[in-house]
């Protein structure tokens, strides 16, 4: 078995067992990402599921048994028809049947392909945690991110979730509308959050990662990147303005220079208060970090 390409996941599943369900991303376009992009967009067939399967049988013995959680590698394995996935549930259940959530990143228009009855036969075969990645609320953004969809597109498939009670983790980004508008991105992401009403928000700092069109666009002067006090004042006002006290919030990338977390109803107010000492004591010039410019 040889997997194409490195292997990306939710830092939040570090304990999670993982299982390849696809290569590369559906979409592969986004200005900032270059995680996929020598790596074409391929569905494992189930054959070579079932290989994986079967080595992991192996390697757990009986504990295999007592498996409950698994996370299915690939930018985006939601890609595939339900049919497809309730396929690869079925054989995961035989080799591991105590499998109770199935997570994985899907994209919003992964969504858009999945009809309503889709998803509530995904949800009762036990796919759960999904995690989005919405960036941004500000449609501009979004285009020149070329994520796309639009905000209106992510309101309505992420609540297309939610009806049918599949959580979802929503990955937000800071940066993204670039130098002077960072009040006005933390309004919007909060407006589309408060909304969607996510099981947990994690925090990332856009950076601009080599070979991408970001990084082209930054150093064509086209893209004026906030300055890393400016990302925290956006990330200030975004919390500040979050009214989802279930929530757990969480901004621990290696890419984020203040490391908070928790639920919000708890440990908002202290998250804000170590923000805004990071605004008041940080160096802009410190903060500047390497690994903003080379790879993930
Ligand atoms: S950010 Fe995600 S959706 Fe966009 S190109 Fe990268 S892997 Fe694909």
């Amino acid at each position: 078995m040889k997997y194409n390409g490195n292997i990306y996941r939710p830092p939040i599943e570090a304990n999670t067992l993982l299982l390849p369900i696809t290569e590369g991303c559906s979409h592969n376009g986004c200005a900032f990402c270059n995680m996929y992009q020598e790596i074409p967009f391929r569905m494992l067939s189930l054959a070579e599921v079932e290989e994986y399967l079967g080595a992991i049988r192996k390697e757990y013995g009986a504990f295999a048994g007592r498996i409950q959680r698994i996370y299915l590698v690939g930018a985006d394995p939601f890609a595939l028809s339900a049919a497809r996935l309730l396929e690869r549930i079925r054989l995961i259940k035989k080799y591991l049947p105590n499998i109770k959530i199935i997570t994985m990143y899907a994209r919003v228009d992964n969504i858009t392909h999945k009809s309503d009855s889709d998803l509530a036969v995904l949800k009762e075969a036990g796919v759960n945690d999904l995690y989005i990645g919405v960036e941004c609320g500000l449609d501009d953004v979004l285009e020149n991110l070329n994520k796309g969809y639009k905000a209106a597109d992510i309101r309505r498939e992420v609540s297309r979730l939610n009806a049918a009670g599949i959580r979802h983790s929503d990955l937000l980004m800071l940066g993204t509308a670039g130098k002077g508008r960072g009040a006005e991105s933390a309004q919007a992401m909060a407006d589309l959050e408060n909304e969607l009403h996510p099981d947990k928000i994690l925090i990332n700092t856009m950076s601009a990662f080599v070979g991408t069109r970001l990084d082209r666009a930054i150093k064509e002067g086209k893209f004026i990147q906030a300055s890393e006090r400016e990302n925290l004042e956006e990330e200030r006002d975004f919390l500040a303005a979050l009214n989802l006290p279930d929530t757990y919030f969480w901004s621990l990338h290696p890419l984020d220079s203040v490391r908070i977390d928790g639920i919000l109803r708890e440990e908002k107010e202290d998250m804000l208060k170590t923000i805004a000492y990071a605004i008041d004591h940080a160096d802009n010039v410190n903060i500047k970090r390497i690994s903003r410019t080379g790879n993930l």
